[in-house]
């Protein structure tokens, strides 16, 4: 089925046969056992959720996964999935990386005795060199976050080959609806399903999705040991919000090319990044490998003082943290998202006190534009 149909109808209610069109929230923390050594096949809402599990079967038939597994954050599901690694393992994770994630591994990871390697996995020369024996998981995420790099996912997974290494691509900006990373050969998808998935600023989520057996069982084990689990109204949410990720996804998209393109004109405006211009570095893997380019946009101003006060006038798009919803939303990546990346780090991205980043919503184009504008002539 098409991804447009499987937002809509992707997982099923086996338990309810009253005919309802929408999913029961199941808010109910134990199930009641038939008999001495029965179940229905639930026990409690740590371990299955009816309703998480029709969200979980809806991302699962998204991501063509065999399982997928709800978590309360998108942080808990990294947190799990680093739960797989043992001491003195070795992590390669792409250098333009989520903050959150970056100071999930620089501070807690590195405790527990990872090593942690921070590359382009753009650059596929540069990975290969980093691989040791002792590499276990390669963390990526494409397009990158707030840098916008991309990674070729097949010809990583086909390093990868033959190795012991979990290969996890983190695909929140893109959804399932553009890319999908297992098809591709990645080993784990994971989400904050906060961003698109959910789609309104009202709910936190993350997930993991795998095609592999003996992975899926390893992380429900982490999953019910460690209980970062999401709860039943939240599950609610996220499947209330994919039923309209598809018209989302389109419309933002669509809205970012324009105002990308409008950026790219303006003089006070050094750098656009956007992985759906055609000249953007990348575009012909991400043309590739995925059928849109979704819709994050960073981009430089000519001075810090510019920056901030755009931030100060912008009156439609809300300067806040995160992304990926309705509403269009300005974040400077310097003191926001990406304060815990390790300053030379952020000097060899480019990440500057000019940088803006904009999670183009689903408004009319026309009217976020005039709002940039008149932030900008101020
Ligand atoms: C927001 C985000 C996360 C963290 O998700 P939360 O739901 O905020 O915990 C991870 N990766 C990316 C790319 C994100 O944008």
């Amino acid at each position: 089925m098409h991804p447009q149909t499987l937002c809509v109808h992707g997982g099923k209610d086996i338990n309810n046969n009253t005919g309802a069109v929408t999913v029961p929230v199941y808010q109910c923390a134990t199930f009641a056992h038939p008999a001495l050594g029965e179940t229905t096949g639930y026990d409690y809402s740590r371990q299955q959720n009816p309703t998480r599990e029709v969200l979980e079967k809806t991302v699962a038939a998204l991501e063509e996964a065999e399982d997928c597994l709800a978590f309360a954050t998108g942080m808990a599901a990294i947190t799990c999935l680093l739960e797989l690694l043992e001491t003195g393992d070795e992590v390669i994770a792409s250098d333009d990386l989520y903050g959150g994630s970056v100071r999930l591994l620089d501070r807690i990871g590195t405790k527990h005795g990872l090593g942690v390697t921070y590359i382009d996995t753009g650059d596929l020369a540069a990975v290969s060199a980093a691989l040791t024996p002792k590499t276990r998981l390669v963390l990526a995420e494409s397009p990158s976050n707030p840098m916008m790099h991309i990674s070729d996912i097949r010809a990583l997974a086909d390093l990868f080959a033959g190795r012991e290494i979990i290969f996890a691509v983190d695909n929140t900006f893109l959804t399932p609806y553009f890319c999908r990373p297992l098809t591709l050969g990645a080993d784990v998808v994971i989400h904050s399903g906060t961003k698109y998935l959910g789609g309104h600023n009202d709910a936190l989520a993350g997930f993991l999705a795998v095609n592999d057996a003996g992975l899926s069982e390893k992380l429900r084990f982490l999953y019910k040991s460690t209980g970062a689990i999401l709860a039943p109204w939240e599950s609610y949410l996220l499947i209330r919000g994919i039923k309209t990720l598809a018209l989302r996804m389109d419309k933002a998209e669509t809205n970012a090319l324009e105002i990308a393109s409008w950026l790219q004109s303006r003089p006070e405006i050094t750098c656009v990044r956007y992985a759906g211009l055609p000249d953007a570095p990348g575009y012909d893997i991400i043309s590739k490998q995925a059928s849109g380019f979704g819709a994050m946009i960073s981009f430089d101003v000519d001075t810090p003082e510019r920056a901030a006060a755009i931030l100060g006038r912008l009156k439609l798009i809300r300067f806040a943290e995160s992304l990926g919803g309705v509403e269009s939303l300005m974040t400077y990546p310097l003191v926001q998202t990406h304060a815990d990346v390790p300053e030379e780090i952020r000097a060899k991205l480019g990440l500057t006190d000019r940088l803006l980043r904009l999670s183009v919503g689903i408004e009319n184009a026309a009217d976020l534009i005039y709002d940039i504008e008149q932030a900008i002539n101020n």
